[in-house]
């Protein structure tokens, strides 16, 4: 398609857009009492108007229902998490059984090391991409201290190459070669949150099996963004947050992907709880532990209800709406917005410099060569909400439920105006 820099065609693409009423179901900030142009639902997705409903509802059982409320409430809270399960492994590419909600993410990547990190004699190394978000990386090195080893020998990173700002499978599958016998796990964040990248996850995953290693992905900047296929790809387990693209609140509560081989098992070994004993013994309260026979198995507690719901709320909607919609709308709309920039770059001394590659899902970090922090401030006065990585990179993901084209179009104006006020 022929793209044009203009808000007339941007409002074409909007009236031909099919997800377009989806953006009335968002609340939008206000800024200048305009709402805003909102890029950053890879950070926290905006608040869907039915959430408020979702969690209401679970306010009034507790009022009226008070304990009675985990047996007789309108959803009752004892076994309310399940409810997510198959949607989220649509989302995901997996069965049901493989997939489960619970406490958050870095939480559960702690918990999941503890069945999937088991080194024993010289395999005791950690494969991932350098500099990983912190708090995998914090992660990893407090695992590896907490066995015994040294994070500097254990945990080896895949570096991209000098000048290069993404990394290259092969490079990644040499490194899993060279490591070979020593490896015992590959974890990688799926989707990059500097450069935006999505990792070839069929191909690594299957370089860290011929090796012997277990393989598992960090999703946080994935799910809702990115066709998954985890149960296909034979991911061994996943973990990801539900407030980035998934649009269910601030510091909401983590799914969770483990590989059905895993499941129903009784020798593998798990920090447990209460919930994930079987339901129907559960509240014998007896001593042994019998496992759930699916994902749940790993979880700890009773559910977060009132975190639960918003989750829930929002599943409602990709359900409605599906992957394959909003990932063909992702594409056009992620097009757009590179187009504008190669627009407005011819306009400006500025260059930009996107440094996503193709492989890539809804986000765009863009070097703005020679501009500042003062670009990204009068960016944010103007109503434009980005994500500023110093030295000079913005990160711009338009989630295609609530971006319009025309906000594209706007951004490209009040970008272009503030660099020329310089
Ligand atoms: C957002 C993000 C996190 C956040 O972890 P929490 O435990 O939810 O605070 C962790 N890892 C990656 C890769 C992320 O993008």
């Amino acid at each position: 398609m022929q793209f044009e820099n203009t808000l007339e065609f941007a409002r074409k693409l909007d009236a031909e857009d099919n997800l377009k009423k989806y953006r009335e179901e968002f609340h939008f900030p206000k800024v200048n009492d305009e709402q805003v142009i909102y890029f950053t639902g890879n950070s926290l997705g905006l608040q869907p108007k039915r959430t408020k409903k979702y969690i209401d509802e679970v306010m009034t059982d507790w009022k009226e229902l008070a304990v009675e409320g985990h047996f007789y409430a309108e959803k009752p809270w004892w076994d309310y998490h399940e409810r997510l399960a198959a949607p989220l492994a649509k989302i995901v590419g997996a069965k049901t059984n493989e997939v489960t909600v619970m406490n958050t993410l870095t939480v559960n990547l702690h918990l999941l090391l503890v069945s999937f990190y088991q080194p024993k004699g010289e395999r005791f190394k950690i494969l991932c991409e350098e500099k990983a978000f912190p708090s995998d990386q914090y992660m990893l090195r407090s695992q590896v201290r907490f066995h015994g080893f040294d994070p500097t020998e254990a945990i080896v990173e895949v570096n991209k190459r000098k000048g290069e700002h993404f990394w290259r499978t092969e490079d990644i599958v040499k490194k899993i070669e060279e490591v070979g016998d020593e490896l015992a796990l590959v974890l990688i964040g799926g989707v990059n949150y500097y450069n935006g990248q999505v990792f070839d996850m069929e191909t690594i995953t299957k370089a860290g099996h011929e090796v012997g290693a277990k393989v598992g992905w960090d999703l946080a900047h994935a799910v809702g963004n990115i066709a998954l296929q985890l149960h296909d790809w034979k991911v061994d387990f996943a973990a990801w947050c539900s407030y980035k693209y998934m649009n269910s609140g601030p510091g909401n509560a983590s799914g969770v992907f483990i590989n059905e081989k895993y499941l129903g098992k009784k020798g593998i070994q798990r920090f447990e709880g209460w919930w994930g004993t079987k339901k129907e013994t559960r509240f014998l309260m007896k001593p042994e532990f019998e496992p759930m026979e699916n994902a749940d198995a790993w979880q700890l507690s009773n559910a977060p209800v009132l975190s639960v719901a918003p989750y829930l709320a929002s599943l409602s909607m990709f359900d409605e709406v599906g992957m394959e919609a909003l990932i063909e709308k992702r594409n056009k709309i992620v097009a757009y917005l590179e187009f504008i920039l190669h627009e407005i770059d011819k306009e400006v001394d500025t260059t930009f410099e996107i440094i996503t590659p193709k492989e890539r899902g809804t986000q765009l970090s863009v070097f703005l060569h020679g501009e500042g922090r003062s670009i990204f401030d009068y960016l944010m006065k103007n109503g434009v909400i980005t994500d500023w990585r110093e030295p000079n990179v913005i990160r711009l993901a338009p989630a295609p439920f609530y971006c319009s084209y025309e906000d594209m179009y706007r951004f490209g104006q009040i970008l272009k105006n503030g660099i020329l006020k310089k």
